[in-house]
């Protein structure tokens, strides 16, 4: 998409209806060739959504000092993980980029000075979600980093300044997941049906009461919440793409939540839809 063609974006399409927010729960990378509900999930809430022009991801796999914006025309796919079967190595996701939203996202955020990436492109955060979403890879991607020394509250109010780019149609998706804790994982119970340890299922439930009820600053000072939260967020870097997703909600705006499930003991899938 060249300038032109966004700036013709952002006039004809001042009075269109907003895009939704997604916080997608991504889980296993494996999730990227696996066949199962969760990829399903995924497929489906792309048919109940408008296409977008362009999708903005915040991935939990991409953190910095500053934060950045995937601004190259060809970003590459980036296998960041080990140990997993050669499939998952061969799957490259060509979406384009777009360095014109690189720009108008680096020029309407006042909070801080984001910076123009040229060398990272699609990690497994992105790429093994928006895959299910769009798998003709034929709408550009761009990704936005999350600066790690950050407080909550910072990475909350920088994502509420990226709400005009909904209303020119570009999907925000926060990729990450909101209990996450890998070391605690039980391995041989991953294909267990709802599988979760008690801590997760009490942490899962307290967040989803929290975002239903738009308590946000709970989930934003998720570091008083207790032993289950301690639990459940041990680094913030799967959580707060969720806190980017619920910053952009507006007040008449719902939640939906899918993929509603924990997995392995320790991890949650749980994903949701703002519209
Ligand atoms: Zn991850």
């Amino acid at each position: 998409m060249k300038l032109k063609e966004l700036n013709k974006i952002s006039d004809t399409l001042s009075s269109s209806p907003t895009m939704p927010v997604l916080f997608l729960g991504h889980g296993s990378p494996m999730n990227a060739i696996e066949e199962n509900e969760f990829v399903v999930g995924f497929r489906n809430m792309a048919k109940e959504i408008p296409r977008p022009h362009a999708i903005l991801c915040v991935s939990a796999h991409w953190e910095t000092r500053g934060t950045f914006v995937t601004a190259m025309e060809k970003p590459i796919t980036i296998h960041d993980f080990g140990g997993f079967p050669k499939a998952l190595f061969d799957v490259h996701y060509p979406a384009p980029g777009s360095p014109e939203l690189a720009h108008e996202t680096k020029n309407i955020v006042k909070k801080t000075d984001v910076g123009l990436d040229e060398k990272w492109g699609l990690d497994h955060g992105a790429w093994s979600v928006i895959k299910h979403l769009y798998p003709q890879a034929d709408v550009p991607v761009i990704q936005m980093s999350l600066d790690y020394y950050q407080a909550p509250q910072y990475h909350y109010e920088l994502a509420q300044e990226l709400s005009s780019l909904r209303k020119k149609g570009v999907l925000i998706i926060g990729s990450g997941n909101m209990v996450h804790n890998l070391r605690l994982v039980d391995w041989n119970k991953l294909n267990e049906d709802s599988y979760g340890y008690e801590w997760a299922l009490e942490a899962s439930d307290k967040m989803k009461k929290y975002i239903l009820n738009d308590a946000h600053q709970l989930l934003i000072d998720f570091q008083a919440q207790g032993k289950a939260f301690e639990l459940a967020i041990p680094t913030p870097e799967h959580y707060l793409p969720m806190l980017y997703a619920l910053a952009l909600k507006e007040e008449n705006e719902v939640v939906n939540l899918f993929n509603d499930k924990p997995v392995g003991g320790s991890l949650t899938m749980t994903s949701f839809k703002i519209s």
